[in-house]
């Protein structure tokens, strides 16, 4: 059954479910305009939770071809999947920012073989074990995942600007860039009173960013056209300073459920990055390669016990780390070693 919650001020939230993902599902926002409904998001690409769209809009009394515009956070596939389906049904526009625009272009366009080599190559020099690179060697030789996630995702059509308004008629929206989750991550700054008085400067939609429960994963900006050397734990602490100091009476998520205190989270999360790297210093006391970091962090469950994708992402997120500590001058890679081991100095 859809649930719908109604937010006040012409805002509300659907659950539109993620299929066999613990988030359970993804809160699709529906801000009335002058214009039309506006979404923000759209949810993941799956008929269950096209029909779960659908429906939540119908208790609305709108349906989906009344939608006329689509504003997307970020790239991944439960907040963008569903877009192109909505604008073939209603005709919507799709709003991204460039740099997350820029991933989805690079995905439609790249051959999976292509995206096979990157990954394998990158795993090795994080040292990864030859028994985790094989299948993907396999997986090449043999011609097999022809196609990749978000393959089939829409071209956005309009641009988010940081800090502009959207221009929705009768709307204040302002954009303001959130990278760190994601390159292009945006949230959205409803800069209108709250509609039961919540004293604070309006409200949030911060789509991963800032989440109540969940620390969002940070790993490396995956570009293999790229080689510049990005801080994406750097841009993501920035950002989240960034989201405190607004003072917003309310925050709504992409996920779980609206809150409050959005400065009092924000502080928690630059805590837990704190810690988690102390942590990791105490590690790198003897030098290791991020696949060894990975081995050793904490993670929701034992190192043997993730699953082989949840692998290739912890590791992601280890070098996240390591090259945040290497940019505050805490660690270093050692000279020689092959694959490139780092230390705590
Ligand atoms: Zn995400
Ligand atoms: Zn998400």
């Amino acid at each position: 059954m859809t649930q719908v919650t109604e937010h006040g001020g012409g805002v509300w939230s659907l659950r539109v479910p993620i299929p066999d993902n613990p988030l359970g599902h993804t809160l699709v926002h529906v801000l009335d305009t002058d214009r039309g409904p506006v979404l923000v998001d759209t949810g993941w690409d799956d008929p269950d939770s096209w029909t779960e769209l659908n429906d939540g809009l119908g208790a609305l009394g709108i349906g989906i071809g009344d939608v006329h515009g689509v504003v997307i956070t970020h790239h991944h596939p439960d907040h963008h999947g569903l877009s192109g389906r909505v604008r073939e049904a209603s005709g919507a526009w799709i709003a991204m920012h460039a740099a997350d625009t820029a991933v989805v272009r690079r995905t439609r366009e790249s051959d999976p073989g292509t995206w096979l080599d990157y990954l394998a190559r990158k795993l090795a020099a994080a040292g990864a074990p030859e028994d985790h690179l094989a299948p993907l060697r396999a997986a090449r030789s043999g011609g097999r995942m022809r196609t990749l996630p978000g393959l089939g995702a829409a071209l956005p059509d309009r641009e988010i600007v940081p800090g502009e308004l959207l221009g929705l008629a009768g709307r204040r929206l302002r954009a303001v860039w959130t990278p760190g989750h994601t390159p292009g991550h945006v949230c959205l700054h409803l800069e209108e009173e709250h509609p039961a008085g919540l004293a604070g400067h309006g409200r949030l939609f911060s789509g991963d960013h800032l989440l109540p429960g969940i620390s969002p994963h940070i790993g490396l900006y995956e570009d293999p056209d790229d080689a510049t050397v990005t801080d994406p734990l750097g841009d993501y602490l920035d950002s989240l300073e960034r989201i405190g100091r607004l003072g917003v009476a309310e925050v709504l998520p992409a996920h779980q459920h609206a809150f409050a205190d959005a400065a009092g989270r924000v502080r928690e999360l630059l805590d837990h990055h704190e810690e988690r790297l102390a942590g990791l210093l105490a590690l790198l006391t003897t030098p290791l390669t991020p696949w060894q970091l990975a081995e050793r962090m904490e993670w929701n469950r034992p190192w043997d016990r993730i699953p082989y994708g949840s692998r290739n992402i912890a590791v992601s997120e280890a070098e996240a780390h390591i090259r945040r500590l290497v940019k505050l001058g805490r660690a270093e890679a050692l000279t020689g070693t092959e694959p490139v081991a780092y230390v705590a100095v």
